[in-house]
Order: C-alpha cells, then structure tokens, then sequence
C-alpha cells in the first residue's frame, strides 16, 4: 500500500496510465525516477536500476549526455521554437533535413517532421492517399501491414498495428489488412522449412494482392525487425521475397525504422542489415537520442518527385504540426546522429553484440526459455511451458511480468512482452553493464520458473 501524500500514492491519484497493468501499480506501487545516470535511473527513494530498455527503446546515449542536454540548452537560448508552415523554417530544421537524407539509403529525397512515430506513421499514410489520388489512382487507399507489427497509437497507426488490445477502440479501421508475423519459430508450421515458411508469406501476398486487387493498395508498412511485437526479427529471405512482389504490383514499401534507424541492429538503418531498398522511411525514437520528441518521414527519391510533383499541382499540400521541425528537436537530432555515428555508439553496438548473443544464449539453456532472438542491441528472450511443443505458460500465471517485476526489485529495468522478455539497452553499454543485466535476469528466471513449474 502507498503511504498517504507519497508519490506513489500522488502519482496514482493524479495521473490516468498508458500501457501499464493496473493490478500490478496497485499491488507495487509507481516507480517515480528523478533523473539518470549514464544507463540508470534513479527513483525517489534513490534506488538505482540499469535500465536495460533505454527508456523506450530510445535513450540510446544514456540519460546524461552533456553534449546532447548543452545541445538543446544551446538551441532554447538561440532561438527556442518556430514551426515549418508559409514557406519558414529554422535554420536547424534545413541542416536536419539536409543530413538525414545524407545518411539515408537514398541518393536524393525530402523530409517532413512530427512529434512521434505515431504521427509519422499517420503522416506517411496521408501522403500516400494524396498523391495516389493526386495520380488518379484514387481507389489506392488499403494499408498492408503484419500481425504483430507495432506502428503507434493515433487511430490511424493503431489501425496498422497488429495487436489484439486495438478491439477495445473498435479498430482497426476499414482498409487496414494484416499479413501474417514472419516468426518462423513461433508461425511456421510443422515439418515446414524456413525457406516454405517464406514462400508460404510470399504467396500469403500475393492472394491478398489478387483479392483486393493492386489497384486499391496505398502501401506496405513493416518494421525491419518488429520492435513492440516481441523482437521478431524476420524470416531468412523474407524481405527479399516480399519486396519483388510489391514492385510489381506498384505498391511502395515503407520501412518503419522508429526503433531499428541509427543503429539499433548494428547498421545505421534496420533495411540495410536486412538487404533491402524500401521507398521512403519512418524514423523517430533514437532520432534524437530520445532528448525531445520528433519523428520524421523520409522519402526516397522516386516517391519525393512524385509528391512534389503533386504538391505543385495543388500548389500547397495541408498537412503540418504546429511544432514540425522545431529548431531545438532539429539542434538535438543533429547532435544525437554525430553522437550515434561518430562517438563509437554505433561501433559499440557492433563491437558488443556478438557477446550479447552468448549471454542470451547461455540463459535459453534454460528449459523453460524456448527461444532467443534478436539482432545488435535488440534481444528477447521467450518462456514457455514446454521447450519441445513451444507450449506457452498459461496467461493467467504472468510469467513475464513477475520476471521483470523480480528484475525490478533487482534493480534491472527489463519489460516483458507477451511471454518475452524484451532487453534493448543503451548503445554506451560496457561489458560490466551487460554481465550486470545477465547476473540479474539469470536470478529473475530461476526465481520465477521454480515458483511456477
Ligand atoms: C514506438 C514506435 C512507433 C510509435 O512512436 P511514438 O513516438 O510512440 O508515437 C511507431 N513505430 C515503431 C516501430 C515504434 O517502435
């Protein structure tokens, strides 16, 4: 039970939770964190945990950068906010604009800025309905994504998303099509090889192409690996066999790089771990090292001339936020791409994830872990019942939770995720900051699975 007038119990009182289960505040109580300390955080009770999710996927450079705080701290004095409408912008938001196509896969292209991923989404999907109506295609309207993707929140990226939670808003909308995962481990089926399961999702594709017909598809939409929906990195040659497929039939792919941009899966993008050329890209989180909040869409250079080919017929295209390309998040993500690309971060994640792998490996020993995946500094781990069937642990018993709660009281930030659990910490990471994630979790699991077995 919260104390009276504690912060738990103000927190509780006060604040209506996102993404949170209720029982499990009632029952523990609010973690209230007052500031960070390279990747820890640090409650109000001065209890520190080593956040092994990097916040939400997104504090990539720690929580107390000095080059990143000075600057945003620079930017507020300088000029501390504009927006991108009526032809202005800030000086910060061309230089973004200007590098972010620079380390993009693209040889030429455009940028159009949010404040989230959600919003990029939503943005991306907007321009896709204009300009194929712009090009008389208006029938093109239907959204292709996959289940368990993760592509936000608004009613149209929930739309996207491939989660069973969106029922209680009655989404996802008319229009919305989901593919099936390509986890093969978990969707494959029996006695099918990886290569089938592949060319059974390539098939899957082309039947819904021919259902709905190529002339009512806007777009395909997935994350290189899939973030939010369990660390699901896909299967061996997936891209390669969906990408053709989409071609054909005109339909642009967008890759969501909200988690996997700036160097989560050891590249600079997710696509090009993966081998693949998508037209445009999705980026925010780690865009700005998570110091402010901005998404951005990026186009490649075929969709960037037929958008602004269309724009100019219409002379102005009526979309925008009011803090669109703000000149402190702009100041922020130009600092954070330097930090990320030239401080050894990105090299961190490279350097270090093979050792990674091992520990998580050493820990799928386990006979209640039936598989670990991942890719750089994205991993999960997934429980199940029986490691020979897969069979999962009934839902009633929790298990993910009170593994990450036990962590919690270990002081180890992990989350769970269905029956995983999702570890993405930040990319300063040293080898004593891994063996602490895995001497903690290793409790956690050992805990956890003899109160359950
Ligand atoms: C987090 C996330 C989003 C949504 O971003 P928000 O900033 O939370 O709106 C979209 N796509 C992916 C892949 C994400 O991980």
């Amino acid at each position: 039970m919260n104390k009276p007038q504690s912060w738990e119990a103000r927190a509780e009182e006060y604040s209506l939770y996102g993404f949170t289960d209720m029982p499990s505040v009632h029952e523990r109580g609010t973690v209230v964190l007052t500031h960070g300390e390279g990747p820890y955080v640090v409650d109000v009770h001065g209890k520190r945990y080593l956040d092994a999710n990097s916040g939400l996927w997104n504090m990539v450079a720690g929580f107390d950068h000095p080059g990143l705080t000075k600057a945003a701290q620079d930017q507020y004095a300088r000029f501390p906010g504009y927006h991108a409408f009526f032809g202005r912008m800030s000086d910060q938001t061309v230089m973004l604009s200007e590098k972010l196509v620079q380390v993009s896969p693209f040889d030429r292209g455009r940028v159009f800025y949010t404040n989230s991923g959600s919003e990029a989404n939503d943005t991306m999907v907007k321009i896709l309905w204009f300009l194929h109506g712009a090009e008389g295609n208006t029938k093109r309207r239907k959204i292709l994504t996959r289940w368990n993707a993760y592509h936000g929140v608004t009613a149209v990226s929930a739309s996207m998303t491939g989660k069973p939670y969106n029922e209680v808003f009655g989404l996802p909308l008319d229009g919305f099509i989901h593919l099936t995962c390509p986890h093969y481990w978990r969707f494959g089926a029996e006695d099918e090889t990886e290569e089938q399961f592949v060319a059974r999702l390539a098939q899957e594709l082309e039947d819904v192409i021919a259902r709905e017909g190529a002339d009512t598809i806007a777009g395909f939409f997935a994350e290189p690996v899939m973030g939010a929906g369990g660390v699901i990195v896909p299967a061996k040659g997936y891209f390669q066999a969906i990408q053709p497929i989409l071609k054909k039939h005109g339909i642009p792919l967008i890759s969501d790089e909200v988690i996997c941009g700036f160097g989560r899966t050891g590249n600079t993008w997710g696509c090009e771990t993966f081998g693949f050329t998508p037209d445009a890209i999705i980026s925010s989180k780690n865009l700005t090292a998570g110091y402010f909040p901005m998404g951005a869409v990026i186009l490649g250079p075929d969709l960037s001339d037929r958008v602004q080919a269309a724009i100019e017929k219409i002379e102005e295209f009526s979309h925008g936020f009011t803090a669109s390309g703000h000149p402190v998040g702009c100041a922020v993500a130009l600092k954070a791409i330097d930090v990320v690309m030239n401080e050894g971060l990105a090299e961190n994640v490279k350097r270090l994830a093979p050792r990674f792998e091992e520990g998580l490996k050493r820990l799928a020993q386990h006979p209640n872990i039936g598989e670990y995946r991942g890719v750089g500094f994205m991993w999960a781990l997934e429980a199940v019942k029986d490691k020979a069937t897969k069979e999962p642990f009934p839902p009633h018993l929790s298990v993910s939770e009170r593994i990450a709660n036990t962590c919690t009281d270990l002081g180890l930030i992990c989350r769970p995720l269905g029956q995983s659990i999702v570890l993405c910490p930040a990319f300063t990471i040293t080898e004593d900051h891994m063996d602490e994630i895995f001497d903690k979790l290793e409790q956690a699991l050992n805990k956890v699975f003899a109160e359950v077995a």
